[in-house]
């Protein structure tokens, strides 16, 4: 079996270009990884999201737990087999999901009690549940357990939150076990506070694990906060291990990750966009539910090769929006995602050949072009 590793093979000024090597696959860094919260990337097959150039998908902790089980997803041959996707798969905690979207929680050193938001029904999870349910799943990499205190909150709150999650990526570590070919990667918080995040960050390297990511972030604190963040945390992991950066985000907050050491990124944004009548193109967002599009025969972007540009028009997008048809849904997370690989592909290649710079202007200069006038 293939080890779990991470190769990093070039930089352009901050911006990492690598390859991380696991049991099911070779991911390419800087990678986007589509959500696929419920077993599936809505609205897209299996398939079509590996044609998009997807190396690894997202999966989710909290809703899988809930329905249909994770010792269902087990019994039927694990996470992969149940929804045909034999790449890699990274799962989340459950411990952001808990904290968002569950009723009556309780918090203690122990864990979190919550009632399930599909039901009511009462479940717990500790570090050691959640890395019990991510391996009956079959995660190829398994986050740790941790807790993000809902934003705005006080310093010593933030601080108290930290160090919570400083002990469960301890317990975290100790549960995972001896698991060759599949990776556990702990998570720095500390908001948005420089000292929390060091402490964070020396807390877990102590610990030791084969990847780290920057959570807490992309909460609503907004992109300048966020970027000043990562002016700073990346630089506080080891150099040697992937760094990834939980939620993020809009095309602009993925280059401004990557320029600053972000390696790995997660978001529903193209997906739960495409759902939406959201479009996004080099040259920015495009609604396409306006009517300027109700008459244009020309595609949403004539230099993308997906299939939603290719072979479909403007006002068909439009019509198929406005009629509710499933096939709208579709065509705009299937743009979406080819536009998301795309963007990455573009940055590993500048990367590589050492123009980070170059590439994040003329993205910037492109976007700054708007959408193509209407006809
Ligand atoms: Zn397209």
């Amino acid at each position: 079996m293939t080890p779990f590793s991470f190769t990093l093979e070039a930089r352009s000024g901050g911006a990492r270009l690598g390859r991380i090597d696991t049991a099911r696959g070779a991911i390419r860094t800087p990678a986007f990884m589509p959500v696929g919260t419920a077993a599936t990337v809505k609205a897209m097959l299996p398939e079509s999201v590996a044609a998009t150039g997807a190396d690894i998908l997202l999966g989710n902790t909290y809703h899988l737990m809930l329905r249909p089980t994770a010792e269902r997803i087990d019994r039927l041959g694990g996470l992969h087999r149940f929804m045909n996707w034999s790449k890699p798969i990274l799962t989340d905690s459950g411990g952001f999901q808990v904290m968002s979207l569950a009723g009556l929680r309780k918090l203690t050193e122990k864990g979190v009690t919550f009632k399930s938001h599909i039901d009511g029904s009462k479940h717990e999870l500790t570090p050691e549940r959640s890395m019990e349910i991510q391996r009956l799943l079959g995660s190829d990499i398994v986050m740790a357990f941790d807790e993000c205190p809902a934003l705005p909150a006080s310093r010593d709150r933030i601080a108290e939150s930290m160090q919570l999650s400083m002990r469960w990526a301890a317990r975290s570590r100790d549960a995972f076990g001896d698991r060759p070919g599949h990776a556990l990667f702990g998570i720095m918080q500390g908001g948005l506070e420089k000292d929390l995040r060091e402490e964070s960050a020396r807390a877990l390297t102590e610990i030791g694990f084969e990847g780290y990511a920057i959570g807490g972030l992309a909460v609503g604190e907004g992109q300048e906060a966020m970027f000043d963040c990562l002016d700073y945390a990346p630089g506080f992991l080891p150099e040697d291990r992937p760094r990834y950066l939980m939620g993020v985000g809009k095309p602009d907050d993925i280059v401004g990750a990557v320029k600053r050491g972000v390696d790995m990124m997660d978001c529903v944004l193209p997906s739960r966009s495409g759902r939406t009548g959201q479009a996004w193109t080099r040259r920015g967002q495009v609604n396409i539910k306006n009517a300027r599009h109700m008459d244009d025969s020309r595609p949403l972007d004539e230099a993308c090769s997906c299939p939603a540009c290719r072979h479909y028009s403007r006002a068909y997008l439009h019509h198929v929006y406005r009629a509710g048809e499933m096939i709208s849904g579709m065509l705009l997370t299937w743009h979406n995602l080819h536009y998301y690989q795309e963007l990455m592909q573009a940055m590993r290649d500048a990367i590589a050949a050492d123009a980070f710079d170059a590439f994040e202007s003329a993205f910037h200069a492109q976007r700054a072009e708007g959408d193509i006038p209407p006809l």
